[in-house]
Order: C-alpha cells, then structure tokens, then sequence
C-alpha cells in the first residue's frame, strides 16, 4: 500500500492485494484514475460546476462521478455535524472514498468546502499524486450576494452555527493545482478550464484523438 495508512485499531488484518490492478482497469478505461477536490466558500460553484464537469466527461466517453458533500451527509456520513472535529472526520471519510474511485478508475469530483489546510493536506497525503485540489476562489461577498439557499442571510441572523465565511474560518489553498474563478462568468467556462486542464496534464484523452 504506497499511502500513509489510517491509525488502524483493528487486529489481524492485512491488505488484500487485488488481481486485476489500477493498470488494467485505467486501460479499460481509456484514462487515468484521479480525484479533483473542488474546495471553496458555499456558493463559490463547486457543486455546479462539478455536475458540469461530470457531465462534459460523461458525454465524451469517461467515466466520471461527483462526490457531493452533501449528498454524503445524507448516508455514510449521516453520524457527523458541522463541528472542527465532525468536519475532519467527513473529509477523512470522503478523501477515502475518492481514493477507492480513482483506484477504480474512475475521474472522481468532489464538491466539498473542507475549510482546514490540514485536513486538506492530510488528504493529499493520503492520495498522493492523483489528488489535484481545485479552489473555486469565488469572494465570500460575491457568495453572500448569490446567496443561492439563502444560507448566508440565515448564518448572518445567527441562525446557523459554524458557517464557513461567518462564523467559521475558511482557509484558502497555498498550493492549489488550478485556481478557478467563477465571478462574472458563465458556467460553461468554468466547466471547459477543468476538462482542458485534464486534458493538458495528460489525464484524459484529448477531444480531438477520441474516436
Ligand atoms: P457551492 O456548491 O460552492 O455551495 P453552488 O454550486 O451550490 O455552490 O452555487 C453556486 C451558485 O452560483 C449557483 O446559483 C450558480 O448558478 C451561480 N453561479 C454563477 N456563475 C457561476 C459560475 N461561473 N460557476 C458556478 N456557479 C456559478
């Protein structure tokens, strides 16, 4: 296992190694394995421009599947809250699900705030060279002004403990592999820089050598 381990507190287990390996199923495939973390304040666009880009790979062939944050809320991590400690914990157990998709090769999106460098780090640790971290850089005022759930109004109210921009702390990338910014453009663009940034890193096929 190339990885930093989890501190395991199980007894008398041992990695399983598979027969058929990342190789064969990235050949079968036709791409790499990879996971995109779009991290960024609510409303910044992750959760839209990743359907987006789902969808753009998905229609040229790849297979691609967004991981929503919340989404995964609503099952694996039913158990978890907003607070720092519950925070790490869901980004833990949603980097260790990404890790399964890429190695199932899989372009795996996730839409997820994960508002802590460290915990974002320990995640790249812990997937290494495929976690490519996007920071959809979109101000908190032009978030507040999108406003899209009426989120910020609430959290503004005191309505809503713990909010990322408000009343907790978002801290940006140093080191994000893209910087996306969304403010004054449409959709679609942002969607198109994603799939050419792929495209330019070798990831995916480029559009013109598909057949
Ligand atoms: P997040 O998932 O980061 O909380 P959402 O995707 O739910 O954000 O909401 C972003 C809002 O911003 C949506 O209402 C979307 O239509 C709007 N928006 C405007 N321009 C863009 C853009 N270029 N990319 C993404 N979202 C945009």
């Amino acid at each position: 296992m190339p990885n930093p381990p989890n501190r395991i507190v199980a007894k008398n287990i041992r990695w399983q190694p598979d027969l058929v390996g990342r190789a064969r199923r990235e050949a079968l495939a036709g791409h790499h394995g990879v996971v995109l973390w779009l991290t960024g304040l609510s409303g910044a666009g992750k959760t839209t421009v990743a359907r987006g880009v789902e969808e753009a790979l998905v229609d040229r062939g790849l297979r691609a599947y967004t991981l929503d944050a919340e989404n995964v809320r609503h099952g694996l991590n039913a158990d978890l809250g907003f607070s720092p400690e519950d925070r790490a914990e869901h980004i833990r157990r949603l980097g260790e699900v990404a890790k399964i998709f890429a190695d199932a090769a899989t372009i795996c999106i996730v839409a997820c705030i994960a508002p802590y460098r460290e915990a974002r780090a320990k995640i790249r640790q812990r997937i290494g060279a495929d976690f490519l971290e996007i920071h959809v850089a979109t101000p908190l005022a032009v978030c507040e002004e999108r406003d899209p759930r009426g989120l910020y109004a609430r959290a503004r109210r005191g309505e809503i403990p713990n909010f990322t921009g408000v009343s907790a702390p978002y801290e940006a990338p140093l080191d994000a592999e893209l910087e996306l910014h969304t403010e004054g453009r449409p959709v679609a663009a942002c969607v198109d820089e994603i799939v050419a940034f792929l495209e330019a890193r070798d990831l995916i096929p480029i559009a013109s050598d598909e057949g």
